[in-house]
């Protein structure tokens, strides 16, 4: 086959160009001509037909049978590189890909036919056909679906369209085993047909287009792209299958494949054997199947399909809805967290169906943002079938079927939670700061969503709910208290939590972002408010310690309104306050925010988000018992302890200020005091 820009034997117009070298052959052809013609003559007849010849071709230019040769992305040249090479043991699941995509492009013609009848060009009969051939070593996988054009090709088989999934490819480590675990969970897609194939060739027609293409690659960076005339409409796959890959053109072993992978597939999938055609799979929607009739390994496959997921469903829904509303759902929540779970977009990817007929899978506003990690399909019994896109944003059905859906799916969590509570850490783990956003975006399921969010604490190692929560709740106590920060070990040891430590006091410790917004939003839990460990006076002297704390705290040093005097005149504007603390017992100092001030972390929250640019003020609060406060409130009255005790606030602001996670404002300074006062704890140089 020749490469790059050549002539073939001209089809089409260019017959003409044909007909056209063909005579000036004749022309030249010695003894044809009684006498020679005069040399300037055949010169201009010669120029003639060159002239001619030259229009011609540059008319039939589109029809030319060129071949462009491409190069893959960087990242499907990395991806191909690791299948082609792996070791992976289920190979068979490259058929799965394929049938896969045969019916989601079978899916989307049956779609862009309701609009536009034409398309189908009388052929409804939407299927997917498998031809194993044994003299060619090839599996041809041929669907009469949406097929694709020549920028299509290129971009789809070319190029990894999908939000982050280049991003994912790029993190893959060279290491193949690993590699290939990682790519288990997340699909190669069309890629996977590398790991048979030494080359795999795509005849593709678009629906509605008279032009077909032929898309080839052997998976090693490059691929060829060039006119087709003979492809038929959709796509058909030709698989060359590598040497010890003939397990793939055995009829019985393609049918048990079918069996296991792609039973789901509502349409049928054909096995050409010889002259044979056989229907191998049941060719019936799984989701109109009775439960009953369904296997958990039919769910996952199906699951697999539908969602693009490579995982084990955690949680499946199969619901039939009747009455007013009909519809069903086959829904199913993941056991791991998708990579583009946190997509600002915040898309559902449910896919809606009319009586059977895929309509989208875009925005469809079947269930709330907040639930966007379900993956499944919602096939309506009541939608029109020629229902637009944009149609289905504000019809008041769909706004039905969101409602019914999110409750059953709150519901189901809820059984989980109680139920099963180690089953639900593991759900908790995976999507639960993406649940917390319903708790401020959907005031009808607050209540719902509260029973079912989950929170570390300083109490135990296991979640807790806020129940829980408030049945453990301090004599007392009339606060829910909170401590928020970006990482939960760093916040666990927080100064500020000593003291709620010591009289036995939960605190919840929040480290997702979104804690910052949906806390301030419900404010109150069962008349109990939440409160920030890291704000305003805590009332700890009102809440009861256990038994065996001591009950008598020793008696604060007598200097102590002094020594806070003097830390006051030293720190000035730099600090809101200074005050005496019942919130520490082994740290000597730390910040707090004023009541009704912002949080500490949701301040540097906002500051890197460069939403504010101001800084509030803090209180610095002294823990009266501790050793350093108590031998500094010593020292007030005695000769130069003022200075010195000025340099000792500076520095505990400083120390408070590194605990807290914050930018020291002058770090030279704080460097030539700790220097100063080290070397004032050496024994003198002799
Ligand atoms: P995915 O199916 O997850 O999108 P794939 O790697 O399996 O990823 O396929 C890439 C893209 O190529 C598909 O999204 C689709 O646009 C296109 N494609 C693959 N196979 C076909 C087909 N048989 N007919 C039409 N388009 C196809
Ligand atoms: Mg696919």
């Amino acid at each position: 086959m020749p490469q790059g820009i050549g002539w073939r034997k001209p089809v089409g117009k260019s017959k003409a160009a044909y007909q056209l070298r063909s005579a000036a052959a004749v022309w030249h052809r010695p003894g044809l001509h009684r006498s020679p013609a005069p040399a300037i003559l055949v010169t201009l007849q010669q120029r003639m037909l060159h002239y001619i010849w030259w229009h011609i071709n540059a008319n039939s230019r589109p029809q030319i049978m060129t071949q462009e040769t491409k190069s893959f992305q960087a990242e499907v040249s990395r991806l191909l590189d690791i299948v082609a090479h792996s070791l992976y043991s289920e190979k068979e699941i490259f058929l799965r890909e394929l049938i896969s995509n045969a019916s989601d492009a079978c899916d989307r013609l049956r779609y862009a036919a309701l609009t536009d009848p034409s398309l189908a060009e009388g052929d409804t009969n939407y299927r997917v056909v498998l031809t194993p051939d044994k003299k060619t070593r090839t599996l041809t996988v041929a669907d009469n679906g949406i097929g694709m054009n020549r920028e299509e090709l290129i971009e789809n088989l070319g190029t990894i369209a999908r939000s982050g999934t280049a991003a994912f490819v790029s993190q893959l480590s060279g290491d193949s085993r690993k590699d290939m675990s990682l790519i288990g969970q997340f699909g190669v897609g069309f890629y996977s047909a590398f790991m048979v194939a030494d080359q795999v060739e795509v005849l593709a027609r678009k629906a509605g287009e008279s032009e077909g293409w032929r898309w080839a690659s052997d998976g090693k960076g490059e691929f060829t792209i060039e006119p087709c005339p003979q492809a038929t409409r959709g796509a058909a796959i030709v698989v060359h299958l590598r040497e010890g890959e003939d397990e793939y053109l055995d009829p019985a072993r393609l049918r048990r494949i079918v069996n296991t992978y792609s039973d789901h597939i509502g349409l049928p999938i054909v096995l050409k054997d010889g002259g044979k055609e056989e229907t191998i799979n049941t060719a019936s929607a799984l989701w109109t199947r009775p439960r009953s009739e369904i296997t958990p390994e039919q769910y996952k496959e199906f699951y697999h399909h539908v969602g693009h997921s490579f995982d084990d469903p955690w949680l499946t829904l199969h619901n039939k809805a009747e009455g007013v509303l009909e519809y069903t759902n086959l829904l199913f929540v993941p056991s791991t967290k998708p990579f583009d779970l946190f997509d600002p977009e915040r898309k559902s990817r449910v896919k809606l169906y009319v009586r059977r007929v895929f309509i989208t899978d875009e925005g469809t506003d079947l269930l709330p943002a907040y639930l966007r990690f379900l993956r499944g399909v919602v096939d309506s019994e009541d939608l029109p079938l020629n229902i637009s896109r944009e149609m289905l944003q504000s019809n008041p059905m769909v706004a039905r079927i969101r409602q019914q859906l999110t409750r059953r799916v709150l519901t189901e969590l809820g059984k989980k939670a109680t139920e099963a509570s180690d089953e639900y850490a593991k759900f908790w783990d995976n999507f639960g700061a993406v649940l917390k956003e319903g708790l401020y975006e959907d005031r009808d399921q607050r209540e719902a969503l509260l029973g079912l969010i989950r929170f570390r604490s300083t109490a135990r190692d296991g979640l807790v709910s806020l129940d829980e929560y408030v049945e453990r709740m301090r004599p007392g106590q009339e606060a829910i208290y909170t401590i928020t920060g970006d990482n939960l070990d760093i916040v666990k040891r927080s100064p500020q939590l000593e003291g709620f430590r010591a009289r036995g006091v939960e605190v919840l410790l929040l480290t997702d972002p979104i804690d910052e917004f949906w806390v301030p939003a419900i404010g109150i839990y069962k008349e109990k408010p939440f409160k920030s460990a890291t704000r305003g006076g805590a009332d700890l002297d009102k809440i009861t310690p256990p038994e065996e704390q001591p009950q008598e705290q020793p008696a604060p040093p007598a200097k102590l309104a002094s020594l806070i005097a003097i830390f006051k005149l030293a720190l000035g504007d730099a600090v809101k306050d200074v005050r005496s603390s019942d919130r520490l017992t082994d740290s000597a100092v730390c910040l707090v925010a004023d009541e009704g001030d912002l949080d500490m972390h949701f301040e540097r929250l906002l500051k890197q988000h460069r939403q504010i640019d101001t800084t509030v003020k803090r209180i610095l609060e002294l823990n009266p018992r501790h050793k350093l406060i108590e031998r500094l409130a010593a020292t007030v009255g005695e000769g130069g302890a003022s200075d010195q005790i000025s340099e000792f606030a500076w520095l505990l602001l400083d120390q408070a200020r590194i605990v807290e996670g914050e930018q020291l404002p002058d770090p030279p300074a704080f460097a030539r005091r700790l220097a100063q006062l080290l070397e004032r704890g050496l024994p003198q140089a002799a």
